[in-house]
């Protein structure tokens, strides 16, 4: 008799429960995820063997739960009771350089940060920089619509995408938006798999916008606050100013203290809150020189208690180093929650402010960084000891959607719904947007496969 593990066998190399490293593909990092025992955790190589698995899945309702590295903080790949975990991570190849149409065809299991190494010697640049960028895969990059530090300037992940190769719920192979840079042929499904989060179909292969590998950032200003209000206002007068920073990252001290730790430096005794923006030339004609100082005097005028500013590129980049170190620094220290939510750039210091008071509200440190010119925020919980420690840090949680969503924001700016958001997401977009969700997701995956419980309720 042919078991269910025989016939997965025969479609894909898989691994068994019990087997060497099994456990690995369970989870995300999320917390308050609790992932149940799949069936096997499935490695195809191939569009074709994908394409067999969920064909495989659909006919016998198995949930298949899509996954690239397991970066993700939502628990949008974490496993569920009899499933199968799909993990694209063998199908990592760059199959296709192209510098004239300045694009590239890639696996899914691609490495974000391969293929910047890859494509950099050719004088091109693929710019979604998820802090994770060492880590996370190019597919599950595209299933949350990632961010990063320097997508204020260069757009977010949906903005590089040319053209998909899909398996959707029924086992079809799609290929979505052809690879050329002008195509309106019809509604534009590539962008709804972008940020669908494995819930509409599986990436098996990207075509990718390129663009020229721009020259170093000249001038990073630090601008150092005592308090959220003034930073608030930095961010909205430098706008206002027409400065154009590349990124402007927020990092508050009890962050800046994990990461001192973290590299074994000294702690940050004046516990102040940093602003950190990076400037590139725009222009041949410009003076680095001038924007640093137009920054440096916004900052001052704000109200921040120190501004230094360097025109090195090393100095540039072990501050953005130490930024993306931010959430792996403290997460080291025990568990942590991370937050995600957005805001409009100009309520930015009021949503600051309002974290200041829910970790008052339930007694909790609560540590923020994030993409301050974005208006996207991490405010990150350690989850304090206790019997109440995880119900408080939930409450606080919960409590700085809801401030986000009163500000005119999302609850997610880049980290994506999972199971940790979907109540909330299905309170914030109401009825009759959840019906089209629904909608949606029924003419993708009829079968109702794909990562169900995932983003949709
Ligand atoms: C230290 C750290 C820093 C981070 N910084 C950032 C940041 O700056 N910006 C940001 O946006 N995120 C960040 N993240 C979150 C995470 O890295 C991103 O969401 C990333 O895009 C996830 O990629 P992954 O390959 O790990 O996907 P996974 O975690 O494996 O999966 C994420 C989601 O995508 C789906 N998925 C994965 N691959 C596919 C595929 N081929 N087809 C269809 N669906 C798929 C999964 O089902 C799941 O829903 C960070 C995480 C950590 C731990």
């Amino acid at each position: 008799m042919t078991t269910t593990l025989d016939q997965l066998r025969r479609l894909s190399p898989i691994l068994e429960p019990g087997q060497d490293g099994f456990a690995d593909y369970l989870n995300d990092r999320s917390v308050w995820t609790a992932p149940a025992a799949p069936l096997a955790v499935a490695l195809p190589e191939s569009t074709a063997q994908v394409a067999a698995l969920v064909t495989w899945c659909a006919e016998h309702k198995v949930p298949v739960i899509p996954r690239g590295t397991g970066t993700g903080v939502s628990g949008g790949s974490t496993a569920r009771a009899g499933s199968i975990v799909l993990s694209v991570e063998r199908m990592d190849q760059i199959l296709q350089i192209d510098p004239a149409a300045r694009q590239v065809r890639v696996q899914p299991g691609l490495i974000n940060a391969d293929l910047r190494r890859a494509v950099e010697p050719m004088g091109l640049f693929y710019p979604p920089d998820p802090a994770s960028m060492a880590e996370s895969s190019i597919g599950g990059n595209i299933a949350t619509n990632a961010g990063g530090l320097f997508c204020l300037k260069y757009g977010v992940t949906r903005d590089y995408v040319i053209s998909l190769e899909v398996v959707i719920g029924t086992g079809e192979v799609l290929r979505l938006r052809r690879p050329v840079p002008k195509d309106v042929m019809g509604y534009d499904l590539a962008s709804l798999i972008v940020g669908s989060e494995g819930t509409l179909g599986v990436v098996t292969e990207a075509t990718l916008r390129l663009i020229p590998l721009p020259s170093d950032p000249v001038a990073t200003v630090m601008g150092r606050f005592d308090a959220m209000e003034p930073v608030g206002r930095a961010i909205e007068d430098l706008f206002r100013a027409g400065l154009d920073p590349i990124a402007l990252e927020f990092v508050d001290p009890v962050f800046m203290d994990a990461v001192a730790r973290y590299n074994q430096e000294p702690p940050n005794r004046a516990r102040t809150s940093v602003l950190i923006a990076q400037i590139a030339m725009t222009h041949p004609l410009d003076d680095p020189a001038n924007q640093g100082r137009a920054t440096e005097a916004v900052f001052r005028q704000a109200g921040a208690r120190t501004v230094e500013w360097s025109a090195s590129a090393a100095e540039a980049d072990r501050l953005m180093a130490d930024r993306r170190l931010c959430f792996t620094a403290l997460s080291a220290e025990g568990p942590t929650v991370s937050e995600d939510v957005s805001v409009p750039r100009t309520e930015l210091g009021r949503l600051l402010v309002a974290i200041e008071r829910v970790a008052a509200q339930h007694d909790l440190v609560i540590a923020t960084m994030g993409h301050a010119g974005d208006g996207n925020l991490h405010p990150c919980i350690p989850i304090p000891p206790g019997p109440d420690g995880d119900a408080r840090a939930q409450a606080a949680f919960d409590a700085i959607m809801a401030e986000a969503l009163a500000l005119g924001g999302s609850v997610t700016g880049e980290h994506g719904v999972g199971l940790l958001k979907a109540e909330a997401m299905s309170q914030a977009l109401g009825l009759t947007q959840m019906v089209l969700h629904r909608s949606i997701k029924q003419a993708f995956d009829p079968a109702g496969i794909l990562n169900p419980g995932k983003v949709l309720l």
